[in-house]
């Protein structure tokens, strides 16, 4: 959007009414992919007594319901283990809202509100999340590029459906990666978004990265055998565009879920009522979520999510 164009301006233009049509598309193409593979769809919910505390250096948004403190939600991820639990196949269009910190402002792929398509699966693996996630990219993409080509060309876009399966790599190999472009990163930290978008460029395609350390990821993932990583995955665009995904097994063990919560320097009191739950018997799951604005980015071929998604807000710039 050109600074003198009014917001209602860019929703009437050529590029606006292509981009909007295809998130539209996008989000038809996802319910049909897992319709037809007996996910059950749950409206999601909007506040909880419960969120996803571990968001990369975002804040939760706090509000208080009759005098009781909520979060507006962050995540599905403790909600999906329990619809998991009881459904086998779940998913929600989930709206989330993070509190992300100004240096993420222009990173163009930010907002403080955004859509999660949030999925998770009783009784799979990793790896089941990752070949689920391949193939629901593949049906969308090739839907889009059925439905939506004189959308694509009106934003000069070149959009081909990925080859699966998608290259993986390692946190291990991602770290020696880094050493190549100079970038000094410690065993455990994040892997920094620049090195995200050097190591996918490179890839040219999309790209898995898996098995991180326990101290880069929430403690609600479950630990692998060795005892320092976790059964975890994200998912990298092609073109330098960023993550696409972050999931992977859950632990489902409430005293290990305590344990872990505890080694994270959080307090139980705050997770109680999902440790209620969870003392009542969930079923070991693994899943995923994928950000739709972001989604509806790569295939449009936009360099701003804030193009992508109605009434945008970026960090630390709140509009209508
Ligand atoms: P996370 O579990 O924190 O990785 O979030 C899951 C997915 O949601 C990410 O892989 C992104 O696709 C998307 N996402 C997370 N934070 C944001 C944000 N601030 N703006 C837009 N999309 C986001
Ligand atoms: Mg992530």
């Amino acid at each position: 959007m050109e600074k003198t164009e009014t917001y209602l301006e860019y929703l009437k233009s050529p590029e606006a009414q292509a981009v909007f049509r295809l998130s539209q598309a996008v989000t038809d193409s996802l319910r049909e992919y897992l319709r037809t593979c007996g996910f059950v769809e749950f409206l999601p919910p909007v506040v909880s007594s419960v969120t996803d505390p571990g968001l990369r250096g975002a804040e939760r948004l706090p509000v208080s319901l009759y005098e009781t403190r909520a979060y507006v939600m962050s995540s599905m991820v403790f909600h999906k283990q329990v619809l998991a639990t009881a459904f086998s196949r779940i998913y929600s269009f989930s709206p989330n809202v993070r509190l992300e910190p100004a240096r993420n402002a222009d990173s163009g792929r930010h907002l403080v509100e955004f859509c999660q398509l949030d999925l998770e699966e009783a009784g799979a693996s990793l790896d089941d999340s990752m070949r689920l996630a391949e193939d629901m990219i593949v049906a969308t993409v090739s839907s889009v590029l059925d439905r939506c080509r004189p959308f694509l060309d009106a934003l000069d876009r070149d959009l081909s459906v990925p080859k699966v399966p998608f290259q993986r790599i390692t946190y291990d190999d991602a770290l020696r990666e880094a050493a190549k472009y100079d970038l000094e990163i410690r065993y455990g930290d994040e892997l920094p978004q620049t090195l995200e978008a050097q190591i996918s460029r490179e890839a040219g395609g999309f790209l898995w990265v898996t098995d991180y350390p326990k101290s880069c990821r929430s403690f609600y993932y479950r630990q692998s055998e060795d005892g320092g990583s976790v059964r975890s995955m994200d998912l990298l665009y092609p073109e330098g565009f960023g993550e696409a995904i972050s999931g992977g097994e859950r632990e489902y063990r409430p005293d290990v879920i305590t344990k872990r919560i505890l080694e994270a320097g959080l307090d139980p009191a705050e997770f109680r009522e999902f440790l209620a739950m969870a003392d009542t018997g969930l079923r070991p799951t693994s899943g995923f979520g994928i950000g739709i604005e972001r989604l509806v980015r790569y295939i449009a071929g936009e360099s701003e999510i804030a193009r992508v998604r109605p009434f945008p807000k970026t960090p630390g710039r709140i509009t209508m």
